[in-house]
């Protein structure tokens, strides 16, 4: 929904993520209050005809909006620096609705190919089932991106970072091709987090998140939200989501609401853990590459300085043993778990190529540079030295099958 304090004056992230969109019952709680309830009560019949012509602005039914859920939207404005936001069941929710809101037959998406498996799913199999063409391209070349462009291209879809391999995409100038071809730029921000980059800033038309990731960030519920311009969301987006109903539960709103009052700490702290970590791995001789963007080994070191104010919690990076050397160092782990989640309290580490990346076919791997030796890390708030310790124990174990030949 659209921000309720449009003129009202904004502080600094921080502050915003303690105070902003609290709204407070007659009792005057300190923390927000959980409006567990599907419906209303209106005081006589002329008060619900009212609400229901708009009239009169309050909630008619918890698919439509919820308090909870409104206080979690406006929280999120605030963060963004969005007109409006609509909150949803899932990041998947948000991502499929972004797009399915506004595109119809005959429009064409382009998107770039290193995607969550879900968000791949989505532009490369449920919209081409309703005539919306896609093409896939190489993000990080935007010559791509301007050749794959037709006059019915109406959505340029992009994450950045990407998934698993962090490759990045110059945001403002997809941005601007979008513009100059009358298509939206709708970008998935969950690697980077709301704190580490702005993509409305930069020109995207409409950010999306997995709240389940980084802004709930313990491991609890799931979550989504779309951010954009008041007018889209209230013409396109939120008739959608009222008809269709990937609503996000009141209770899920509320975890999420709250977690947000740590965001800032959390991802700041995660992220000087990461750099850290990132120095130790880059330097270890049974680490042949890191993927991580705060690190002056990653080719678009300049492009991440550009358009992120932090490097990110999670660091990918291949192993010189390949699969049986991730899968040694990965039953040595002691603090670190096995898990394809991210964005947790707890470090949580994953092998996308029978994970996450198994649906693929080898050659499809290989283009995304997915091999059998990559494994992708989100760092955790354990302490750091515990995280490091944890990997200097288990990389011992993951030795390369050469060096075991040089020694025998
Ligand atoms: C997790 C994730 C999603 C999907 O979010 P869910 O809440 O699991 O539906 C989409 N995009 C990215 C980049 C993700 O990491």
């Amino acid at each position: 929904m659209a921000s309720k304090t449009p003129g009202q004056k904004r502080f600094r992230p921080a502050t915003e993520l303690i105070h902003g969109g609290s709204a407070r019952s007659h009792f005057g709680e300190t923390s927000e209050a959980l409006f567990l309830t599907q419906g209303f009560v209106y005081a006589d019949a002329e008060a619900a005809e009212a609400r229901f012509k708009g009239d009169d602005p309050g909630f008619v039914y918890s698919r439509y909006a919820n308090p909870t859920v409104a206080m979690f939207e406006e929280r999120m404005c605030r963060l963004e620096g969005a007109e409006a936001g609509q909150a949803v069941a899932s990041g998947m929710a948000a991502v499929s609705a972004a797009l399915l809101s506004d595109l119809k037959a005959g429009d064409h998406v382009v998107s770039s190919r290193a995607l969550f498996g879900s968000c791949d799913y989505v532009v490369t199999q449920i919209l081409p089932r309703f005539g919306i063409a896609s093409t896939l391209v190489d993000g990080r070349d935007l010559d791509q991106w301007r050749a794959a462009m037709r006059p019915e291209t109406r959505a340029l879809f992009l994450e950045s970072p990407s998934n698993p391999t962090l490759e990045l995409i110059d945001i403002a100038a997809v941005a601007e091709m979008a513009r100059a071809n009358d298509a939206r730029l709708i970008v998935d921000n969950v690697f980077s987090t709301p704190i580490f980059q702005k993509p409305l800033a930069l020109g995207a038309h409409s950010v999306v998140y997995s709240a389940t990731k980084h802004i709930d960030g313990q491991g609890r519920c799931l979550g989504g939200i779309v951010l954009s311009s008041e007018e889209w969301i209230e013409k396109k987006l939120f008739p959608y989501l009222k008809h269709t109903g990937p609503s996000l539960s009141p209770f899920n709103a509320w975890v999420l609401l709250k977690a947000l009052e740590t965001l800032e700490l959390r991802v700041t702290r995660q992220t000087q853990s990461a750099a850290k970590l990132a120095e130790m791995l880059a330097a270890h001789p049974a680490v042949t590459r890191i993927y991580y963007p705060g690190h002056d080994s990653h080719p678009q070191h300049a492009l991440a300085k550009r358009q992120m104010t932090g490097g990110g919690n999670i660091i990918s990076f291949d192993l010189a043993g390949g699969k049986s050397g991730a899968f040694d160092m990965l039953r040595a782990l002691q603090v670190v778990k096995i898990s394809n989640n991210l964005g947790d309290s707890k470090s949580l580490i994953t092998h996308p190529a029978t994970t996450t990346h198994q649906r693929l076919t080898d050659e499809e791997r290989a283009v995304l540079g997915i091999g059998d030796g990559l494994v992708r890390l989100s760092v955790g708030l354990e302490d750091p030295d515990d995280i490091k310790e944890d990997f200097e124990q288990a990389l011992a174990r993951a030795r390369a099958p050469n060096v075991t030949a040089v020694s025998a």
